[in-house]
């Protein structure tokens, strides 16, 4: 292949595997001999049937899903999720429990409190750069849910452990750390994921729902956002975003191929121990905000000294001359973020520290 490509450091939507690429190329025209291409067929159409409920054992094969849980495809993004978590299982008591240790999870509390009382169980902060002692942490026993984000995308800041809601069902939004490591799911009620940070491209997102948990969505909750529609139509209550679901089950396929979720936590350890190290060995020429043992394995954020902005604007343009893209930290937060999802190879990262060390002998003492 002659197609010029860069080293996409995006955050999302994020960079994919060339090999699913080419062979997403491939079958572009014609799916299988159909003649058609998959965004060209019915959702309804033995094909299609086909292709979502392959993507559907592949993931519950990855992830070791239990038989009580159901895999839904939905729409609305992580966002839309922010929303349908509260609408479907805020009913039970009225109010929910929210670790916030980010701006994603500020958002997905926000949110939630439009449909009933959010109980915020650490001090609200803003400066998101660890996560306070479970033993700190005001837990409501009367909570309907305890909801918390595993993996912090604009801060990265990532959970090193599965929280423990004392029995309460706990709902993580995985959306920038998906598949990126083993999970036990029976430890939790629903884990949610927008395709587009690890898993696909975006459109869809992924939702893992333990049954006893469907069937209690508020009135007034939309129909496509209800789980116990989605699960009782298997995801195609209305049209899914077919394309995207496809591509989905091409990305689940090469995880499977390359070690499954244990191969993809071993290659998350070796690329973030790489960055880790280049940024604790600078000196103090580079700094990662984020306190051990909460850096983010997929979302590595760091300044130039105390945020040095003329220097970070010249790193930024020397690593995009070296066609090593989408490095800018997140606007809210500026700096630079290096983004390590699971299709980012090994030599890519490396290319990345060699530019910070020659970088840093330009510049630095
Ligand atoms: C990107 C992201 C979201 C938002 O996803 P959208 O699909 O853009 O709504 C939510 N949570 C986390 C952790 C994310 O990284």
């Amino acid at each position: 292949m002659t197609t010029k490509r860069v080293i996409n450091f995006g955050a999302g939507p994020a960079k994919l595997p060339e090999e699913v690429m080419e062979q997403v190329q491939k079958e572009f025209l014609s799916y299988k001999n159909t003649g058609i291409s998959v965004m060209e067929m019915s959702h309804r159409s033995a094909d299609f049937a086909a292709i979502i409920d392959g993507a559907q054992k592949l993931l519950q094969e990855l992830l070791k899903i239990p038989k009580n849980y159901k895999v839904l495809f939905m729409q609305g993004g992580g966002t839309g999720l922010f929303a349908a978590v509260a609408m479907n299982l805020m009913s039970r008591t009225g109010t929910a429990d929210y670790i916030v240790t980010g701006s994603w999870s500020a958002k997905a509390a926000k949110e939630a409190s439009k449909y009933g009382k959010v109980n915020m169980v650490i001090p609200k902060n803003d400066h998101y750069k660890s996560i306070p002692e479970p033993s700190s942490w005001k837990l409501d026993p009367n909570a309907s849910y305890v909801y918390y984000c595993d993996n912090e995308t604009v801060h990265g800041i990532e959970f090193p452990y599965v929280p423990d809601s004392k029995g309460v069902p706990l709902v993580s939004d995985m959306s920038s750390n998906f598949l990126t490591r083993p999970v036990d799911v029976s430890k939790f009620g629903v884990i949610f994921a927008g395709a587009q940070k690890n898993v696909g491209p975006a459109g869809v997102t992924l939702v893992i729902i333990r049954e006893d948990l469907i069937g209690m969505a508020l009135p007034i909750c939309p129909i496509i956002f209800d789980f116990s529609v989605l699960a009782k139509d298997n995801s195609v209550h209305n049209t899914p975003p077919t394309f995207a679901i496809y591509v989905v089950g091409k990305i689940l396929e090469w995880v499977h191929q390359n070690g499954g979720a244990a191969g993809m936590a071993e290659l998350s350890r070796v690329k973030s121990s790489l960055m880790f190290k280049a940024l604790d060995s600078s000196g103090g020429f580079y700094n990662c905000p984020v306190q051990e043992p909460f850096r983010s394995r997929t979302n590595v954020p760091f300044r130039i000294g105390q945020g040095n902005e003329e220097l970070e604007k010249e790193f930024l343009a020397g690593a995009s001359r070296l066609n090593m893209l989408q490095l800018k930290g997140h606007r809210s937060v500026g700096g630079i973020r290096a983004s390590l999802y699971n299709a980012i190879r090994v030599d890519e990262v490396k290319a990345l520290v060699a530019y910070m060390e020659s970088f840093q002998k330009q510049h630095g003492k």
